[in-house]
């Protein structure tokens, strides 16, 4: 038993977190997550309607009494997306924990706050970090370089941005970014957070509402096999190396490259399918560094006891040692 401010804010048994997954953090993944004791944040955007996003939180309910979150990315996209419609939605169906991301949260915190909403704010740099405990968020979850998805800009690893996180605010921080198992919990508390975030790790889980041949390819692939793509847009994303990177790769590499050169290759669309039918070298998928954890598929309650036995047979045991 690990309790942290994070346990203590979310009334949960385990300070692991799922945040947003893009097409995959959705009912089943996020009730597994919970039902394990975690967190698990449904992420928004992978319902094109506002109200299939509430039949999702409904469907989430049924299949858990524990709490749970939505995420909200408000990322650059290549659709016109209708946050107040999601916002609305999550109030009305009282979600009490909401992780936004990508931009600043502010035009939203009023509204969010006076509905009584914890606002997660996931961020990638300190200053950042900062700005989110200004404008009241309840708690920063910071992404280290090593994560998948959109790392930011800045490339500064969780063992530097945790600390420096830590020093800067007052607010609970999440570690995001790198993390896969239990050395990887003791490490991100030690370094100063109060909670552990994974992404790529929970979706090599059973519950993972994607391919099998995607859940393969984390365990196939290391630490090496991911790349940078989007980088000359100053939207980066890290990804797993495929045919389709190299070609928005090789595109970047010319220059002047502008979204319309590479929006086939990563539109949500076609990494959405192929995530639905296994094809490998059809899209981008979002993987982080901790790939090269990642060697097997368990339940999410597998997971979260194994990360938890780990965790605390470290710092009973390892650590007792060290000490005496
Ligand atoms: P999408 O199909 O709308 O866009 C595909 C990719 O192109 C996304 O990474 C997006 O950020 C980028 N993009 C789109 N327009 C752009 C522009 N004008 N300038 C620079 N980059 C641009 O994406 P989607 O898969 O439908 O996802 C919807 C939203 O969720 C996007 O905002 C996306 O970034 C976000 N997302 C976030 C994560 C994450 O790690 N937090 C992972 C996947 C997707």
């Amino acid at each position: 038993m690990l309790k942290t401010r994070i346990t203590e804010l979310f009334d949960i048994e385990r300070p692991i977190v799922q945040g947003g997954l893009m097409w995959v953090a959705k009912a089943e993944l996020t009730s597994a997550v919970a039902n394990a004791g975690g967190i698990g944040f449904m992420t928004a955007l992978t319902f094109h309607e506002a109200e299939d996003l509430r039949a999702e939180i409904r469907r989430c309910r049924k299949l858990t009494d524990k709490p749970f979150g939505v995420n909200l990315t408000f990322l650059p996209s290549l659709r016109t997306i209708d946050y107040p419609a999601y916002i609305k939605v999550c109030i009305e169906e009282e979600i009490k924990f909401i992780e936004t991301a990508g931009r600043n949260p502010e035009p939203y915190m009023a509204q969010l706050k006076s509905a009584g909403i914890k606002v997660v704010h996931k961020c990638t740099s300190v200053r950042h970090a900062v700005k989110a405990e200004k404008i009241g968020c309840d708690v920063v979850s910071i992404d280290g370089f090593e994560a998948a998805g959109h790392p930011g800009e800045d490339d500064i690893t969780s063992l530097i941005l945790i600390p420096l996180t830590q020093d800067a605010i007052e607010i609970p921080i999440i570690a995001s970014g790198g993390f896969a198992d239990g050395r990887g919990l003791v490490g991100c508390l030690g370094l100063g957070a109060d909670g552990m975030n994974m992404g790529t790790r929970f979706v090599a889980t059973k519950e993972a509402p994607v391919h099998d041949n995607v859940k393969q390819a984390l365990i196939n692939h290391g630490e090496r096999d991911t790349r940078l793509i989007m980088r000359s847009l100053r939207n980066t994303e890290r990804v797993l190396h495929n045919q389709t990177v190299d070609q928005v790769l090789e595109i970047e590499r010319k220059g002047d490259t502008k979204i319309e050169d590479i929006a086939p290759f990563v539109s949500g669309l076609v990494g959405k399918e192929m995530l639905e039918d296994g094809e490998m070298e059809k899209g981008v998928l979002s993987a982080g560094q901790s790939m090269g954890l990642v060697r097997d598929i368990p339940t999410c309650r597998e997971l979260l006891d194994t990360i938890m036995n780990e965790a605390e047979a470290i710092i009973k045991k390892k650590f007792a040692q060290v000490i005496a």
